[in-house]
């Protein structure tokens, strides 16, 4: 028999290109009131309830910049590692759509608030370094809503005006898979910054990629494929995966690929074309000459600055560094900065890492996955959770009973002493030598026959001694102390 076959044709021509992706994404940030007024920021309202005459654009009416909104998108910007822009200004940005009322958003294309910086995106177990061409704001459209009617569409216009951010990566990214994890590191990066909930089903994270291939070698660019509305990692990797073999089929068959705008559906798995980019759309940009230049003091920056929590990839070098994680658990229990700081109480507790690791990614997440929460929401203070993890290090209690049994319970009283409750559930393992000795030497004699198959080499049935023992002391046996004391007065 000859070893598998290493590569399929279809890997040599797959191989034979270079795949060059760019990602375009749109996060909504969570602040209270719109990027030009004062309307309120919500999700989930009845349909034109958030909108004033500033997010319906009524003539006469002017705009005024949320500074709210730009100290999030700056925190964001420092996170990044980006060049702040010093001094800003918003470009109108022109074109005809019934979700826009004014006839232009207003956006910063010609002074983003930052350019260049990256993203840490952490792939195949250690950090990737994904450039950032620029971030900027900008305000979103309403929505329009096709459905529901057949002769006419509707429009909400509670979106119109919430603040976006605008994250712009440079074309550098060469797999789905790599596309996909930036994606979701700039949801983490959000989330642990606290400026957007990140949610990409509901909208508030939306993404745009853009692809092209060329022969491996070349240095020239292929022609752009522009697909919009990713609203989700999954879907994002799906419509990749089904471009890239679809130009690669057109390149293989000597066929351009044309550059323009595709959709994807989610149900066939298929992208599909919109519209034609013939010629780059004039938008006619120009400063919008409602509001002033905005300025960035040094002042404004340092105190952004000071208020940036500690960042994914510093704790992902610090989980490595400082408690010897694995590259794994190093991301599992940074995932979120409340569990990362969660982790660190319970090593400043003097649990272990590696318990404290074990305990987080195990219990405590089925825990938070039963009932559907977050870690913000676990009420178990560290010091608590630290006591019940020590019952189980100083073999006071089972690790099943902890998990099982006594978290439960912390879970609706947090407030209590795990010992106790240990105590009050009958947790506590038997430390009565004596007492374990005789329930041993008991079922030793009740099995003459088992003790002489194990004698004559039959060690597995240490196992059938151990249920004994285990049901005629309710469980209550220190298992390791039982396994020690049976397995000598076997070899007597
Ligand atoms: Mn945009």
């Amino acid at each position: 028999m000859s070893g598998n076959i290493p590569f399929t044709m279809e890997d040599v021509i797959r191989n034979s290109y270079e795949v060059i992706i760019g990602l375009e994404v749109h996060v909504q940030l969570n602040t209270q009131s719109k990027i030009f007024c004062a309307d309120p920021v919500a999700f989930g309202k009845e349909p034109n309830t958030l909108v004033g005459i500033v997010s319906l654009g009524l003539p006469g009416t002017l705009p005024r910049l949320n500074r709210e909104v730009v100290s999030k998108g700056l925190q964001m910007a420092l996170a990044c590692h980006c060049d702040i822009s010093r001094t800003q200004h918003f470009d109108r940005k022109n074109y005809f759509y019934p979700d826009l009322p004014k006839g232009y958003q207003l956006t910063q294309d010609r002074s983003p608030l930052a350019r260049g910086g990256y993203l840490a995106v952490p792939v195949r177990e250690s950090i990737l370094r994904i450039p950032l061409q620029k971030i900027h704001l900008e305000e979103d459209a309403g929505k329009s809503m096709h459905d529901g009617d057949e002769k006419h569409s509707r429009v909400d216009f509670n979106r119109a005006g919430i603040p976006l951010l605008e994250i712009v990566t440079k074309p550098s990214i060469n797999t789905p898979a790599d596309a996909a994890a930036a994606v979701s590191e700039i949801r983490r990066l959000v989330r642990f910054l606290g400026v957007s909930d990140g949610n990409m089903e509901q909208g508030s994270l939306r993404c745009d990629a853009n692809v092209s291939i060329r022969s491996k070698g070349s240095s020239v660019l292929g022609r752009k494929v522009e697909i919009k509305n990713l609203n989700s990692t999954r879907n994002l990797t799906h419509a990749l995966d089904y471009d890239i073999e679809r130009q690669i089929g057109l390149a293989e068959a000597g066929l351009p690929v044309t550059s323009e705008t595709r959709g994807f559906d989610a149900v066939d798995g298929k992208t599909f074309p919109q519209r034609v980019k013939e010629a780059l759309n004039d938008y006619r940009y120009f400063p919008d000459p409602d509001l002033p230049q905005l300025e960035v003091s040094d002042a404004w920056l340092e105190e952004i600055r000071a208020t940036l929590p500690v960042l994914p990839e510093e704790w992902f070098n610090r989980m490595i560094d400082r408690y010897q994680l694995s590259p794994y658990d190093a991301l599992v229990v940074s995932e979120t900065l409340q569990e990362a700081e969660y982790f660190e109480s319970l090593c400043a507790l003097g649990v272990r890492p590696k318990a404290a690791a074990n305990w987080m990614m195990g219990p405590l997440k089925s825990l938070l996955n039963d009932r559907g929460w977050e870690m913000s929401a676990f009420p178990v203070a560290p010091g608590t959770f630290a006591s019940a993890i020590g019952l189980v290090e100083s073999n006071q209690v089972s690790f099943s009973a902890v998990a099982q049994k006594l978290l439960p319970v912390l879970l609706s009283s947090p407030g209590r002493e795990p010992v106790e409750v240990a105590r009050e559930l009958g947790l506590i393992l038997e430390e009565d030598d004596a007492a374990l000795d005789k329930v041993i030497s008991g079922v030793l004699r009740e099995f003459p026959l088992k003790v002489e198959a194990y004698r004559e080499g039959k060690k597995g049935i240490v196992a059938m001694f151990m249920g004994e023992v285990m049901k005629r002391t309710a469980g209550k046996a220190n298992p390791r102390k039982a396994n020690e004391l049976l397995t000598k007065k076997l070899s007597e």
